[in-house]
């Protein structure tokens, strides 16, 4: 068998609906993510066998890359995924080996071989990375209000993660006395780089009564320093890992055990063979596996689906269970959560394809949030101007102030 072309799909996923019970916010959207887009590849052989992959980072620069890099890969055998895999690498490796873009490609294109693989050999991508451990993948759902935790309670789901930096604690108090003791909840900071290390751990020493299943991205994660600090003076597991690359972006996070969760984005972390080295690595520091999911598109999800089957320290996975419909219209079949877990595939490879018409009808816009532009929530009103290092000083100021009355 061999390659005979590389085919990109972009296309914008936008944001997810308002939740119920959100307070409008100054007249903005309640999520970021407007400028979302989705870039899913096709890998075509000689032998009518096709395989699809996805890949996250910076997907509208990321399908230039895949496009550099399909010649590398173009009448090669798709069942030598490693050898492939390293010629890309080598190929690229002067542009950085750790960096989104390059990973981002070759995740793609990584995913899409195992699909041709299990196709070939009539058999689902688990079996090919050494079986079952489990049957099925327990998930969990995003919540910024008692309202939708709620919601995804109802559904079954037994973990709900919130975040933000302007209020975490009162989201966790206000999530945790509505859905009550026995669903987990985790905290996401998405570690801005104004969350100083000493905001990091008051808000985690704050949290800690929550009996919390992790405290996400305290800090900006690329400090490492800064987040080991975090984890030696906050008793919460803490977890991150999604903006990393490769093995060796989270070689430092594990050895060090910075981290108690690794949180591989499926879509970037240079494909299903290194998500399953990554996993080894991480097994040896007695460290979970909860890949990033958040951004990415449903082929992604597929791929951790196959992966967290196969290793022994899967602990959840991301959810994005109230999307907007494109999510559930781009791919078939679309994996439903029952009772908080989703049922892994048992069909040949990874057992999804894509709807190109539904890509079609959904142009790429805009890839990045301007900060203060409508789309974007991170930011007070009128403090983008001044420098962003202002933003955790009022929200410091409004914390305390809460906590004096
Ligand atoms: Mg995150």
């Amino acid at each position: 068998m061999k390659i005979t072309g590389v085919d990109t799909f972009l296309m914008h996923a936008g944001a997810m609906p308002p939740e119920p019970g959100a307070a409008p916010t100054r007249g903005r959207p309640t999520s970021s993510w407007t400028t979302r887009n989705w870039l899913f590849v096709k890998v075509h052989t000689d032998e009518g066998i096709t395989g699809v992959g996805e890949c996250s980072g910076w997907p509208r620069v990321i399908r230039s890359a895949v496009e550099d890099i399909a010649p590398l890969v173009v009448g090669e055998d798709p069942m030598n995924i490693e050898r492939l895999w390293h010629k890309v690498l080598v190929s690229t490796m002067g542009h950085g080996m750790t960096g989104t873009v390059g990973s981002g490609a070759m995740t793609g294109i990584d995913m899409a071989l195992w699909d041709i693989k299990g196709k070939a050999l009539n058999t689902p991508v688990w079996n090919l990375l050494g079986g079952k451990v489990r049957d099925r993948i327990r998930v969990y759902g995003h919540a910024a209000t008692p309202e939708r935790a709620l919601e995804l309670k109802a559904k079954g789901f037994t973990g709900v993660k919130t975040g933000g930096v302007a209020d975490p604690v009162g989201r966790v108090d206000a999530i945790r006395k509505a859905v009550g003791d026995e669903m987990d909840i985790m905290v996401d900071a998405h570690g801005p780089p104004w969350f100083t290390t000493k905001d990091a751990i008051l808000v985690g020493k704050a949290l800690e009564p929550y009996n919390l299943l992790f405290y996400e991205d305290p800090v900006a994660p690329e400090n490492i320093g800064a987040l080991v600090r975090v984890q030696e003076n906050v008793d919460i597991p803490i977890a991150a890992g999604e903006r990393h690359s490769n093995i060796w972006g989270v070689r430092e996070l594990l050895e060090r055990e910075a981290v108690d969760v690794i949180q591989p984005d499926t879509g970037r972390i240079g494909g299903t063979s290194q998500l399953k080295k990554l996993a080894a690595m991480a097994e040896a520091h007695y460290i979970m596996v909860a890949p990033h999911s958040g951004s990415l598109g449903p082929v992604a999800e597929y791929a951790a689906l196959h992966v967290m089957a196969s290793i022994p320290n899967a602990l959840i996975l991301e959810r994005v269970e109230f999307d907007t419909p494109v999510r559930y219209e781009v791919i078939d079949p679309h994996p439903e959560a029952v009772d908080g877990y989703i049922q892994v595939p048992d069909r040949p490879g990874l057992g999804v394809d894509i709807n190109e018409e539904v890509v079609a009808k959904h142009p790429s816009r805009g890839n990045v949030t301007t900060p203060g532009s409508p789309g974007d929530t991170s930011y007070e009103p009128g403090t983008w101007e001044e420098h962003v290092y202002f933003q955790q000083r009022y929200r410091r100021q409004a914390r305390l102030r809460r906590r004096a009355t």
